[in-house]
């Protein structure tokens, strides 16, 4: 190995390009122009700066001055300030002096806004399509600059998108070709070290080539992308063009990876030297990436391209990996992602022999690192290529095609509106406190400090934006939070379990071992063990599979109606001791049921796809959630453990105490057939009720399994009877004068029957009932004029297929504007039609089947009505599909609020489609209804969310996201009118309804004495 670059050289290097920049600023930073000024301001003020980048981003989607005058007061104008939680004030005073000094802003037209914004986004696009770009790409050309060309776009979420999109590569590979045959010869840029390059280079995004482009089915994945891109790059060795294949989001990282390799591993591709990949320095995983790809690459035997770079998604990636309780694949430290690019540096130089060496970078200290390793190992200057994006750092572009090296220019191509994305990701880099650019343009760094090496320790947490900066690399943030809070702590020490990440290997091969396992078990025989009952004929719940219902998932043995009062009293006599025993004992028993689920998840996961036809990642949060019930309510249990002294008198000692019910009934149903009864039964058990449970009998099975994990668990036995059977058991539970609380989740007409059966008071029966009942919704989600297309069509589609419609939230209305009706619709129809409906047991299924064939009918029915009332904009194909339980979605439009579609529950996936003028009519839309669960609000208008904040009537109100997927303590769940009553399940009020409250009041003074006088 050759010797490492010294600081020496890397400082000789860089004195010279600096000494060339010097004294240019880069037009972004200008303040001669109003970008220059305008980023400025937003580095003084962080309020403004998430503003403005907001304001930038919807920009492109308003249509007329008018709007555009409206937005501009809703983000910077006096409404908006007192409604932010922080910053208000200053945003005030900042926002509009900003705006007016830099030319936005009051007494401003919108078309000076517009214009403006769009003088912003062309400094980094060099032209809306490849027609325009080729005179700017010919002209960087003539100043020595090569490019890559990337086509921006929306995102892909239709197959005819994809398809469009390899159409757009197409077009530009020949485009460019064409093109670049005329321009003169440049010996700089039209070879390397290892022979001749092409003028042309494209990028490509791969998730651009396939709507469902997802690391939970990689075969199914390359299958799709590998169909379209084989005729592109085709196309680009035949021209030649080279190809680099971007790196998005790290969700994604190994998919592309696995993808990239493949292909080029295919013999037609196999000696194509042109291809290449960016990688990103700011991931753990790059380190082996790079060694890995190097490895491949030597035994393929051809050059190949790495494009190193830092990566454009940190905060993304930070934030979204938090979320989801995952560990944080970036480095969290600024110096460590700059370790990792020194590191890999030398590396790639290293292997020079079959490694295209390109660095991505506008730090002036990893540019000329990457020039004085190539010295240091004698490679000639065309070996090692810089590159840098268009519109940013110009003038040490200028200083490394000054100082004889190939620089390429990272050239977007598109139109306004996906090009608005790209300049916010732009700016944000641009004005983060860790971008260099900001600090040596705007924070006027010394040489010294720009070249000081990584391993300085000086950076740390101050750098670190604010809102990311609690945690380290796996982070459970509630945690941190509160952390020494006192008695609070335990309640908020609750972490949500984390959802399977199928990007992993592992986690892909345990499901389908899970699977596997589950399969050898189908048709199993249940036997619950009932009490005997004399006389009492017992038959059985044949459990089918939905997808295939000649499978029988297993038989169980049904309890009789007559079965129900040796239960009631089996539970009351068991649950006597399990009240008295201390709070925290049976909190032990919840965590060791969560333990045990935790341990079988991926079978539970397993059983759930096969016994109600749930996909992976469904049947997985399913499961996840029932583990979430049991350890939250295990500490919610403490609130309610503990006396509550009530006042300060002295002379008076008054105390709130909470008591046990008695024998709670637990009704589920079978859409969430773990999570829901594990909810219910766990809030009873755990503040010392008894209880019976009668699973759906959809899906006993799973019933059955949640009963065992609590009998592993330790829950002494009797305190949890389990009585699988039909409606009848249940109506004679709900009857039952020894049960005084039922918690109940299904259908309106059932909860009612419920609610109403219950009021009545029977001989022997001594308490008012208590009813929990959670029932249906007809949920909307309206999306106005200014939402993000791309996000709005993903999460309608995700809200209204996520398990076949059949959830309670799911979305069953759409109430669009009409400025965007059409659109939208067409954009949904493609993406809804691009869903993979299948059997939920193969990984890239998105739509399985409905229960059982009564839903079928159900559904069918509603297809008949649709048609009568609007206009069916998608049918499912009824003659082909692969099962009888399965029916593909269907979208209508031209739905107004009287017909029976926007009005009634269907359970499946059928969406009503509706027109509104206007955001107030499209509130009044989604308010009328009988129904209050959930609701969404696609916008980005602050007006409009603030509106919808205050006059959108439901349990559950999700702005600019998917209306489904609730999680346990964080979005406690629970409707409203007639979707449900009680308080929200996995929120902080949901054990109350479990025990009745007691106030004792013991008066402390005797012969004029009270121990707490102080
Ligand atoms: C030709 C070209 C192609 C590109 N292609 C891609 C691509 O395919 N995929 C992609 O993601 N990006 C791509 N980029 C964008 C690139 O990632 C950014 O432009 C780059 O990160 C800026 O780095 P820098 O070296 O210029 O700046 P610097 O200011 O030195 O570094 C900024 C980098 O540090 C990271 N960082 C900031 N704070 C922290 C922290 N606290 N901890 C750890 N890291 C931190 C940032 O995320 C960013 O990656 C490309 C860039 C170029 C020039």
């Amino acid at each position: 190995m050759a010797a490492l670059a010294t600081e020496g050289d890397i400082r000789r290097h860089a004195e010279t390009l600096f000494a060339a920049a010097a004294g240019a600023s880069p037009r972004l930073f200008d303040r001669k122009w109003w970008t220059g000024r305008l980023l400025e301001w937003t580095i003084r003020d962080e309020a403004f700066k998430v503003q403005l980048f907001r304001f930038i981003d919807v920009l492109p989607t308003l249509k007329t001055p008018t709007q555009i005058q409206r937005l501009v007061e809703e983000y910077f104008g006096q409404e908006t300030a007192p409604r932010l939680p922080m910053g208000g004030r200053s945003l005030m005073r900042w926002g509009m002096r900003a705006l007016s000094a830099s030319g936005f802003g009051a007494g401003v037209t919108a078309e000076t806004v517009y214009t403006q914004a769009l003088q912003m986004a062309n400094q980094f696009i060099v032209g809306a399509g490849i027609k325009e770009a080729l005179p700017v790409l010919a002209g960087l050309w003539k100043r020595g600059l090569a490019h890559s060309v990337d086509l921006l776009g929306e995102a892909t979420v239709s197959e005819r998108e994809a398809d469009a999109y390899a159409a757009r590569y197409q077009e530009a590979l020949t485009a460019l070709a064409d093109a670049a045959g005329d321009w003169r010869a440049s010996p700089v840029l039209e070879a390397d070290h290892l022979g001749p390059l092409p003028r042309a280079q494209i990028s490509v995004k791969l998730s651009a080539l396939y709507s469902q482009f997802d690391p939970i089915d990689p075969e199914g994945c390359y299958t799709a992308v590998a169909a379209r891109l084989r005729p592109i790059v085709r196309a680009a060795m035949r021209l030649p063009v080279a190809v680099t294949f971007d790196m998005e989001q790290y969700a994604w990282k190994d998919l592309t990876l696995e993808i990239v390799r493949r292909l080029l591993t295919e013999e037609e591709f196999r000696a194509f030297p042109h291809a290449g990949i960016a990688l990103q320095a700011y991931l753990r995983d790059t380190d082996r990436d790079v060694r890995e790809t190097i490895k491949w690459a030597t035994t393929r035997g051809c050059p190949f391209g790495i494009r190193l770079i830092k990566g454009a998604y940190w905060d993304y990636e930070t934030i979204v990996h938090r979320q989801r309780g995952w560990p944080v694949p970036v480095f969290r430290r600024k110096t460590e992602t700059d370790a990792c690019y020194e590191r890999l540096t030398p590396l790639l130089l290293e292997h020079a022999d079959v490694i295209r060496a390109a660095f991505g970078t506008h730090n002036l200290r990893h540019v000329a690192l990457a020039l004085a390793e190539a010295e240091r190992r004698g490679l000639p200057k065309k070996a090692v290529e810089i590159q840098m994006l268009h519109g940013m750092a110009e003038p040490l572009q200028a200083a490394v095609t000054g100082a004889g090296y190939r620089l390429r220019v990272y050239a977007p191509v598109g139109e306004l509106l996906p090009g608005m994305a790209y300049l916010v990701r732009r700016l944000l880099e641009n004005t983060a406190n860790e971008s260099i650019l900001r600090q040596q343009y705007l924070g006027g760094q010394s040489l010294d400090d720009l070249l000081r090496p990584p391993t300085a320790t000086d950076v740390a947490a101050g750098l670190i934006p604010a809102h990311l900066q609690r945690e380290g690399v796996n982070p459970s943030p509630t945690a941190a939070a509160v952390a020494g809070e006192g008695s609070l702590q335990r309640e908020f020490e609750f972490t949500n379990e984390p959802h399977t990440d199928f990007a992993r290997p592992a986690a892909r091969q345990q499901m389908r071992a899970a699977l596997g396992v589950m399969r050898g078990r189908l048709g199993r025989r249940i036997e619950p063990a009932f009490p005997a009952s004399p006389g009492v004929k017992h038959s059985v719940l044949t459990s089918r599979n939905p997808a295939r219902p000649v499978e029988i998932v297993g038989v169980v043995t049904a309890a009789a109606p007559g079965d129900v009062d040796a239960a009631v009293a089996r539970a009351q006599a068991s649950g006597q001791a399990w009240a008295a025993l201390p709070s925290t004992d049976r909190q032990a028993v919840l965590s060791a049921a969560a333990a045990v689920l935790r341990r079988r998840r991926f079978d539970l996961a397993a059983l759930e796809v096969f016994e109600v036809g749930k996909v992976w990642r469904e049947a997985d949060a399913d499961v996840a959630e029932a583990i979430d019930f049991l350890e939250y309510y295990a500490r919610q249990a403490q609130k309610v453990a503990e006396p509550i002294r009530l006042g300060r008198e002295p002379g008076e000692l008054n105390h709130l105490l909470y008591r046990p019910r008695g024998v709670a009934a637990v009704l589920p149903p079978w859409n969430f057939p773990l999570a829901i009864p594990t909810g219910m039964v766990a809030a009873a058990l755990v503040t010392g009720n008894a209880v019976v449970f009668k699973p759906s009998e959809r899906a006993p099975v799973t019933g059955y399994a949640l009963v065992e994990a609590f009998r592993e668990a330790g829950l002494p036995e009797g305190v949890l009877q389990f009585v699988p059977g039909e409606p009848e058991v249940g109506r004679r539970l709900v009857a039952h004068p020894e049960v005084p609380v039922i918690a109940f989740t299904g259908s309106q007409a059932v909860g009612l029957q419920i609610i109403e059966e219950a009021a009545r008071v029977r001989p022997g029966q001594r308490e008012v009932k208590k009813v929990i009942a959670e029932m249906g919704g007809k949920n909307a989600i309206i999306v106005d004029d200014t939402a993000d297309l791309d996000e709005a069509v993903a999460g309608v589609t995700a809200s209204f297929l996520g398990y076949q419609g059949q959830k309670c939230s799911a979305c069953s209305r759409v109430i669009v504007l009409d400025s965007l009706h059409d659109l939208f619709v067409e954009r949904l129809v493609d993406a809804v039609r691009s869903v993979r409906l299948g059997f939920p047991e193969e990984p890239g299924t998105g739509l399985g089947p409905l229960i059982d064939a009564r839903a079928v009918q159900k559904v069918l029915e509603y297809l008949a009505i649709g048609q009568a009332e609007g206009t069916p904009v998608l049918l499912p194909d009824l003659d082909h599909r692969p099962g009888p339980n399965f029916v593909g979605p269907a979208i209508f439009t031209g739905i107004r609020p009287e017909h029976r579609l926007a009005r009634e529950e269907i359970f499946g996936p059928v969406l009503a489609v509706l027109r509104a003028r206007d955001f107030d009519e499209a509130l009044a839309l989604a308010n009328d209804s009988e129904y209050a669960l959930t609701g969404g609000v696609y916008s980005r208008s602050p007006r409009n969310i603030a509106r919808a904040r205050e006059g959108f009537h439901v349990g559950n109100l999700y702005i600019n996201r998917g209306i489904t997927g609730a999680l346990v303590g964080r979005q406690p769940f629970g409707g409203d009118r007639l979707s449900g009553m009680g308080a929200k399940a996995g929120g902080p009020d949901y054990l109350l309804q479990f025990v009745t409250g007691v106030v004792v009041s013991e008066q402390t003074l005797r012969r004029g004495f009270s121990p707490d006088l102080e």
